[in-house]
């Protein structure tokens, strides 16, 4: 498909419209703060804090492009945050992969920071809050404290412990901290208000007993910050003006004021933006993490997985994700995207860009019996017709060539116009040829195709105002190199493949036919030279992508993406 057909007008007026639309309203509350200097002559400062407990995703990639594409915007500064409070999940792996992430998706943190960094700060805090009686260590079980906290409907009970003095408290917190306890034997409360009703305010846990060994500060720390009371005075100590998160926590909000007000501290504002979902796609770490774990995938850079890593080694963009996540923008209600957007913005970067070449991905031999034996020429083809300055290649012609199986009926259905016996078909960029009979094999399979060409056609134009119906694509078999291709679909078969019946398990709902591999495809010469990463179009066929597992002679291709692009017909049906 090229740039003119039909739909890529259409996904062209529609990239257009976006790139004009209303701003998103961070963009507008940021407008609004500096305008009123609500953070007098500080400039905007954000922070992505990702947690590392598993690689990066798709989602993730909305929030960094408002991190740090928004502070951007604004002149501002964005520090990469690990969210690092709980030791038992957190690898140094995972801290490795995120920055690999972060600067592949084309951005660059101003401080690399860990929760665990304000460790000290934070414990000082705690006690300064005991000290005030704003906290109070509770001995209560987890589950004694879930029966005491009460439902959306019923106030909670006080715990017995609540009202200790000031200097027990202080006895038994400092206790925990020099591991006196065993884990889950007590824990540090916010003393707020039992009959609040919002849960997250009655008397939410500040610290929990945990013996485990942090990744960054070893067994120094056997109690742990809950996530609440970390992030926001995170937060502030880092002076970010605009903490943005995922919906979920708008009932923590209040929260993560009442802290910073108890405390005095520098007020960092929370702001909460709407999770990206889409179609066909989980995004959620711990349930990547199962797939990787229960060996359904090659591991989280599974060209099948929505990591970042992944949708990377499928060939997909840093560029075609930010324009992606521009046009999603933010809002404050949760939704969900066709994933067909973020392949149509794919589809839209690679087009303009990438060279294309010819590669026949199942082989049919082709031999054109009034080709001289012995000879060989090359026909000139432009490296991308989106592009002048791409320039032009020399790929080699010769008397047996291979097309695709699919390019060929021996007995053609109606409308059917490619290649079948008499009928005459152009070679891109090379012959008209004309099909005259088949060899098969003792199966009755097809296994050679002869043809005639007309020399007079070459270049592929016609000689006499001739018309062909259809033009297909190439390979000659003697140059033509051999490479594995990889052919990914949709992971999941179901639109919401979180949404399950009972009893059902989110692995039911895994596409068997998610990955396909073709061993012998053939591919024009020119692509003997391919590195992993680079990407190409193969005319008629797909984007596709160089893969890691690719090497000199042997060569693994993976399918980025078909070429059909069926957002722009979905948003052109909505009546966009
Ligand atoms: P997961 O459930 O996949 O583990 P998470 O929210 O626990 O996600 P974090 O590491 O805590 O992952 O996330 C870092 C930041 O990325 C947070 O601000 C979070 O709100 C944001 N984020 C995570 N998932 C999405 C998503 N699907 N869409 C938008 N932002 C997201
Ligand atoms: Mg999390």
């Amino acid at each position: 498909m090229n740039s003119s057909s039909p739909e890529n007008k259409e996904a062209a007026k529609v990239q257009a419209e976006s790139a004009t639309r209303p701003s998103n309203f961070i963009r507008e509350m940021f407008i609004e703060d500096l305008k009123t200097k609500k953070y007098g002559d500080a400039v905007v400062q954000t922070r992505f804090p990702p947690e590392p407990n598993g690689y990066l995703h798709i989602g993730h990639a909305k929030a960094i492009c408002l991190d740090f594409g928004l502070a951007d915007e604004f002149g501002g500064k964005t520090n990469l945050r690990f969210d690092d409070t709980n030791p038992e999940k957190e690898e140094q792996e995972y801290v490795d992969s995120i920055q690999t992430d972060v600067r592949w998706l084309g951005f660059e943190w101003e401080r690399l920071c860990y929760a665990s960094d304000y460790f000290d700060q934070l414990f000082e805090w705690a006690v300064q809050l005991v000290k005030a009686g704003k906290a109070y260590v509770d001995d209560l079980t987890a589950d004694e404290i879930r029966q005491h906290r009460g439902t959306l409907t019923e106030p909670g009970k006080n715990s017995p412990y609540r009202e200790r003095s000031v200097e027990e408290n202080l006895d038994l917190f400092e206790r925990m901290r020099k591991g006196e306890f065993p884990d889950g034997t007590r824990v540090l409360r916010a003393k707020i208000d039992m009959a609040s009703p919002n849960l997250n305010m009655r008397d939410p846990v500040m610290y929990r007993i945990l013996h485990a060994e942090h990744h960054r500060t070893g067994d120094k720390w056997c109690i742990y910050p809950m996530y609440d009371y970390a992030h926001g005075q995170s937060d502030s100590l880092e002076k970010v003006t605009h903490s943005m998160c995922t919906l979920e926590f708008t009932d923590h909000q209040p929260l993560y004021k009442w802290y910073i007000e108890q405390l005095g501290i520098f007020p960092s504002q929370q702001i909460e933006f709407d999770r990206l979902n889409l179609t066909y796609t989980l995004l959620s770490k711990r349930k990547l993490l199962q797939l990787v774990q229960e060996k359904r995938v090659n591991g989280w850079d599974d060209p099948r997985m929505p990591t970042i890593c992944g949708i990377r080694r499928r060939g997909f963009t840093a560029e075609a994700i930010r324009n992606f996540c521009g046009a999603i923008g933010a809002s404050r209600t949760n939704g969900s995207t066709d994933i067909e957007m973020l392949e149509h913005f794919q589809r839209e970067d690679l087009n303009k860009r990438v060279p294309r070449a010819m590669a026949v991905l199942r082989p049919l031999k082709v031999v054109i019996e009034n080709y001289p034996e012995g000879q060989e020429e090359f026909v000139e083809v432009a490296n991308n017709p989106e592009d002048a300055g791409a320039g032009v290649r020399q790929v080699p012609f010769s008397r047996e060539i291979y097309i695709e199986q699919d390019d060929f009926r021996e007995v053609p259905p109606p409308k059917y116009y490619r290649l079948s016996p008499g009928k005459e078909v152009r070679l891109r960029n090379a012959y008209f040829i004309t099909a005259k009979n088949v060899v098969k094999d003792a199966a009755g399979n097809v296994v050679e195709v002869h043809c005639t060409y007309d020399p007079a056609s070459r270049g592929g134009n016609s000689p006499d105002g001739r018309k062909v119906k259809s033009t297909i694509h190439w390979v000659s078999a003697k140059h033509a190199i051999e490479a594995e291709i990889r052919i990914y679909d949709k992971l999941f078969t179901k639109a919401d493949p979180s949404q399950l019946e009972e009893g059902e398990d989110f692995m039911s709902g895994l596409n068997p036919n998610s990955l396909e591999t073709l061993m012998d495809a053939k591919l024009e010469p020119s692509l003997a030279s391919a590195k992993a990463e680079d990407h190409y179009q193969f005319e008629r066929v797909g984007y596709f992508c160089a893969d890691l597992d690719s090497k000199p002679g042997k060569l693994v291709f993976n399918r980025t993406l078909p070429l059909k692009d069926t957002w722009a017909k979905i948003e052109k049906k909505a009546g966009a």
